[in-house]
């Protein structure tokens, strides 16, 4: 057996299986956009750790900031004793995500935790309860997080699930792509958000309406510019707090912070997790002073929120992003992706929509180019292959005939046309 092979083994005796896994790969070291497995094979990661390595694996000023908390203090609880890192951090991303004048911060370990506690913030500051989600939602598998979470797959028997919960479709003008008007489309959809809303719940009882505005596992899906305006009114109608999860397309994947941003519609709180840390467990919830301060003491926290290692991490990432122009490398990288994408589409009737936002971007794998005939069979043979020939590249979670770029934006463009390459090539022998 390799390395490789039995570390494998070894995990299929001792992980459950629920756990799941994208592929064969082991790591042995793993640097900017390239990981080095366990038998010394090097590998393009076009995976990015699920979106977590925008400033690529182990930058060298993230790595110097782990070492130099880790020598000052480990922990103490936010809870009990202030720090420093944590305010810095929370200072730097009210600044760079400003919601309306006045701005508050706060810091939890993972996406999931960062939205159970925007819902739980929305419903103290509104004294409401319910919660209005989308099809194709990910917003991850704690409880709440969960429920709000679209894909059966992820919740089976998992139930019973979070009350007050509802749901409408996402307007994914992309599953029609070119077979439609996008203006009509969009005021069809803002007509049916408002009469289906009232069918399902009474807005006047909403606390909030969540939305990642580009879906990340739902397959990279940007929200229609219109589309995210009328909701921003329809919260503004009935006085309903709107969540932007930015989780997965934050912190320089989109060319900006977020990708609400980008849309130009503020959200009144908002997540973010993945990349903000470089790999080091924190994620953060952001919105307006008032709504943040609505929450009761000791109703949102715990005693690992916003360790200081982790927030000297993200403060020397977000340090770096700047240094090094990051966001705006988030649309080069797009840019070059998306074309190498759009002329691989030409060549072969079996991908569908290309799309995305920045660097953001997916293909879809489909029969006789009907995007309702999704090729789930292709794209994973597609996926294992890369991973042969020297690729990570991952699926998107909720579809699996779409493939989704999460590269490191540090990748060099050697790198990526290389890894566009590999792709490529097991593309035309497929
Ligand atoms: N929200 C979005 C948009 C995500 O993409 C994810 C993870 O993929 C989550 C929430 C959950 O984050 P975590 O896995 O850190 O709990």
């Amino acid at each position: 057996l390799t390395k490789s092979e039995e570390l494998l083994e070894r995990r299929k005796n001792v992980v459950p299986n629920g756990v799941g896994l994208f592929n064969t790969t082991t790591v042995r070291e793993a640097k900017g956009a390239i990981i080095i497995d366990e038998d010394g094979r090097e590998l393009i990661d076009f995976a990015g750790g699920i979106g977590v390595v925008n400033a690529g694996h182990c930058p060298e000023p993230v790595v110097k900031a782990i070492q130099e908390q880790a020598a000052k203090y480990i922990h103490t609880s936010f809870n009990v004793v202030t720090y420093e890192p944590y305010l810095e951090l929370c200072e730097k991303l009210v600044e760079i995500l400003p919601h309306g004048e006045r701005t508050k911060a706060m810091l939890v370990s993972t996406g999931a935790e960062a939205v159970e506690n925007a819902i739980k913030i929305a419903r103290q500051a509104t004294k409401r309860q319910g919660v209005l989600c989308f099809t194709d939602a990910f917003h991850g598998r704690t409880l709440m997080a969960m429920t709000l979470t679209s894909k059966i797959d992820y919740k089976i028997n998992s139930g019973p699930f979070a009350p007050e919960v509802y749901r409408l479709p996402f307007p994914n003008f992309y599953r029609y792509h070119g077979t439609l008007d996008m203006d009509a489309f969009v005021a069809k959809e803002l007509e049916k958000l408002c009469e289906s809303a009232k069918n399902l719940v009474d807005p006047n009882s909403l606390a909030a309406v969540i939305l990642e505005p580009i879906q990340g596992e739902g397959g990279f899906n940007p929200v229609p510019q219109k589309y995210f305006e009328g909701l921003r009114k329809f919260c503004d109608t009935y006085g309903i707090m709107l969540i932007a999860d930015e989780i997965q397309s934050g912190f320089g994947r989109v060319g900006n912070w977020s990708s609400w941003q980008n849309y130009n519609v503020t959200p009144d709180i908002s997540t973010y997790a993945k990349s903000l840390g470089s790999g080091m467990p924190i994620a953060a919830i952001l919105g307006r002073a008032e709504i943040m301060d609505a929450a009761g003491p000791s109703t949102i926290g715990g005693t690992y929120i916003g360790n200081p290692i982790c927030c000297a991490a993200a403060l020397a990432t977000i340090q770096m992003m700047k240094d090094e122009n990051l966001n705006q490398r988030g649309i080069e990288v797009g840019h070059i992706i998306e074309e190498r994408f759009k002329k691989m589409q030409q060549n072969h009737p079996e991908i569908g929509d290309v799309r995305g936002m920045g660097a953001m971007m997916a293909m879809e794998f489909v029969k006789d180019k009907d995007p309702h005939q999704p090729d789930g069979e292709l794209c994973g043979k597609i996926v294992k292959e890369c991973a042969e020939e020297g690729l990570i590249i991952i699926n998107a979670g909720t579809y699996k005939n779409i493939i989704r770029v999460l590269c490191p934006l540090v990748i060099t463009d050697e790198q990526l046309h290389k890894g566009l390459d590999i792709l490529e090539n097991v593309i035309n022998k497929s």
